[in-house]
């Protein structure tokens, strides 16, 4: 090292001499110490005490004597080491979030799916309920006409009159519309929402 000297004679370290270092930060060459480092520092005048220069020095006071690009070298492997610990955790939450994430958003849109198709069920509920109370009317009605009227029946046990062809028509319309819708609904896994008519 280029710049380690003796502070009072200027001579640099050799294989031959000694070199001491003084709790007070300077340095003193073997012959110097006795005079300029026994009882107090000759430059600063603290009061010191002195240890040798060596290559077994505690790592406190080693550093000091220690190339500063090593020390940088060292620390940025100890923060390239840091970083990637870190980062490594990072992916792997960021992973799981991501994954979270899709999940929720599955399910968000299979609860959208579903809460339409309820809305839908109940829209098409009210309209069967209301078509099954409308049938309940017209063959409420035909039986009353068939009690009436016990000659004048039809292949289809409907009565002639006073409602007649066109009257049958309209039923008929109705119950075929009627049947299809649950053929459909059945097809549909709705089979077990309606009961037509109840029996009596
Ligand atoms: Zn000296
Ligand atoms: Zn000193």
């Amino acid at each position: 090292m280029d710049w380690i000297h003796c502070n009072n004679c200027f001579s640099v370290p050799d294989s031959e001499k000694n070199f001491y270092l003084t709790s007070c930060g300077h340095i003193y060459c073997r012959d110097c110490e006795e005079q300029c480092a026994r009882t107090q520092c000759k430059l600063c005048g603290n009061q010191c005490s002195t240890i040798l220069l060596s290559s077994s020095l505690k790592p406190d006071v080693q550093i000091y004597f220690t190339d500063p690009f090593e020390i940088l070298k060292k620390e940025l492997k100890v923060v390239h080491q840091v970083s990637e610990f870190q980062k490594n955790h990072r992916a792997r939450f960021q992973a799981y979030q991501r994954k979270q994430l899709k999940k929720f958003k599955a399910v968000k849109e299979d609860f959208r799916k579903l809460l339409k198709n309820l809305k839908d069920l109940h829209g098409e509920r009210k309209k069967l309920t209301q078509e099954n109370e409308a049938l309940k009317k017209y063959i409420m009605m035909q039986r009353s006409i068939n009690q009436s009227d016990s000659s004048g029946t039809t292949s289809k046990g409907y009565s002639k009159s006073p409602y007649d062809n066109a009257f049958h028509s309209q039923l008929d319309r109705v119950i075929s519309k009627f049947i299809d819708k649950m053929d459909n609904s059945k097809s549909s896994g709705m089979s077990e929402r309606m009961c037509v008519i109840s029996p009596q």
